[in-house]
């Protein structure tokens, strides 16, 4: 699994046959009224806990989902993005205590994101397009 914040995680995997695996992702959102899991996959569903209620089906389920939750799959998903990509920022800022990122350029198409108070290398990316 991986955790990505306090309250969405997601997790993929694959189910179905083992000489035709499916992949799914799931994803689990943590709140005061308890754990809402979405599986998309071969078969979709969502299910609440501590309830047990359970959408099948994927309009079911998105539909479940939006109402448990309070925002639709989409936006979830795109958080969820979010998050995982902010991950090493949040981590390295919670470890040295800085917020002031800046942008390194490296090699032609490669950026670097570097912590501007300890010089730690936080990110990288890489721009297949500036070379190609
Ligand atoms: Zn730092």
């Amino acid at each position: 699994m991986t955790e990505v914040s306090n309250n969405i995680t997601r997790r993929t995997g694959a189910e179905g046959s083992r000489h035709d695996p499916y992949g799914f992702v799931e994803y689990a959102v943590h709140g005061r009224h308890g754990k809402v899991e979405l599986h998309l996959g071969l078969a979709s569903w969502c299910k609440h806990e501590p309830t047990g209620k359970r959408a099948d089906g994927d309009e079911a389920a998105a539909a479940f989902f939006e109402m448990m939750v309070g925002v639709t799959v989409p936006v979830i998903v795109k958080a969820q993005q979010r998050l995982e990509h902010l991950e090493p920022y949040r981590k390295h800022q919670r470890a040295c205590g800085s917020k002031n990122f800046e942008c390194v350029a490296g090699y032609p198409g490669e950026q670097y994101t570097q912590c501007a108070d300890c010089g730690a290398l936080v990110g990288y990316s890489f721009k297949r397009g500036a070379v190609e």
